[in-house]
């Protein structure tokens, strides 16, 4: 692979550890984007200037300045050996960053120093607390027994498809499961083999739910599905299918299969409604379904 100026220049500008040039003055000549993540400064800050005019001003592990007599660049320069070491940086904020830094000489066709290349990386713990945060980000919105979105998840979830429907009117409904009996279920098998259950109606729901919509636990042995983009007809065919698909799920516990039922009450969004207002239709449909004889799904009225 033939490489021309503009490619090595995209490859160093993409780089993800800070780099940047200085010629024999420290005077900065060339500094990349990760550079500027890292230390807060941009390129048009920077370049020009000197790395010790109140820019990088490097300080060590027992806060000496290294700018002035300890800098690795200036060593380098002089002596034109690789350095690496561990730093501290200023950052445009004002706090300190600590950094590994890597010196190399710059050196021109004829072998004469013109400068030097310092490559530096973020060593903080920052990188790591936001993969963290993201991760509590996520718990904070997983049910932990059936991996499903939780409640707060799922209101959440409604108010955005509230937001979708008045903006640009596309319509969603709601299906509200509860367990059928799950009491006796409890009373009879045990409560391990209950939670068993709900996860298998969980995956049941996750399986027959389509990308673009959400099911998540609501409560105890209670869940809501939030379906997008859809009218009385496929709301019906999408709760009985779901039914069906709980009725024909089963655990193996003792040689026996052991099964559970749901009952399904389903809401579409109205002009007028509120979050409330269609989550208490859908519940008041599967009151009947319940009432009905259970196992069963009603759309509201
Ligand atoms: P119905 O058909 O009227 O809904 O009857 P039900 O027994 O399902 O209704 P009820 O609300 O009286 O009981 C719900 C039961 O769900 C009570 C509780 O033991 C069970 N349950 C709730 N959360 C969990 C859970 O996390 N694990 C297990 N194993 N059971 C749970
Ligand atoms: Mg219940
Ligand atoms: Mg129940």
């Amino acid at each position: 692979m033939k490489l021309d100026d503009s490619s090595y220049r995209r490859i160093v500008d993409n780089l993800y550890e800070g780099l940047y040039f200085v010629d024999t003055n420290r005077v900065i000549t060339y500094w990349n984007k990760a550079a500027e993540r890292i230390s807060g400064y941009t390129a048009e800050e920077v370049v020009g200037q000197a790395c010790h005019d109140n820019i990088l001003t490097h300080i060590d592990h027992q806060g000496n300045q290294l700018c002035f007599g300890r800098c690795p660049v200036a060593a380098t320069i002089k002596d034109c050996e690789h350095r690496e070491a561990e730093v501290f940086l200023h950052h445009k904020d004002g706090h300190r960053v600590p950094v590994s830094v890597r010196v190399s000489p710059l050196l021109d066709e004829s072998g004469t120093v013109i400068g030097a290349i310092e490559l530096f990386s973020d060593i903080s713990n920052k990188s790591t607390n936001q993969l963290r945060m993201r991760e509590l980000e996520e718990l904070a919105f997983i049910d932990s027994l059936t991996q499903l979105a939780n409640r707060a998840y799922v209101e959440t979830e409604i108010e955005t498809r509230f937001e979708e429907y008045r903006r640009y009117n596309v319509p969603f409904g709601i299906l509200f499961f509860d367990i059928d009996r799950f009491k006796r279920f409890n009373d009879t098998w045990g409560h391990d083999m209950g939670d068993r259950v709900l996860r298998i109606v969980a995956d049941t729901l996750t399986a027959n739910s389509r990308p673009f919509d959400t099911f998540g636990r609501w409560g105890g042995e209670e869940f809501l599905g939030i379906v997008r983009n859809v009218d009385d007809e496929g709301l019906t065919a999408l709760g009985e299918r779901n039914r069906m698909a709980v009725e024909a799920a089963y655990l193996v516990h003792a040689g026996e299969r052991l099964n559970v039922t749901v009952s399904i009450g389903a809401s579409l969004v109205r002009p007028g409604d509120t979050p409330d207002t269609l989550v208490k239709r859908a519940d008041q449909a599967l009151y009947r379904s319940k009432r009905d004889g259970r196992n069963r799904f009603t759309l509201e009225t």
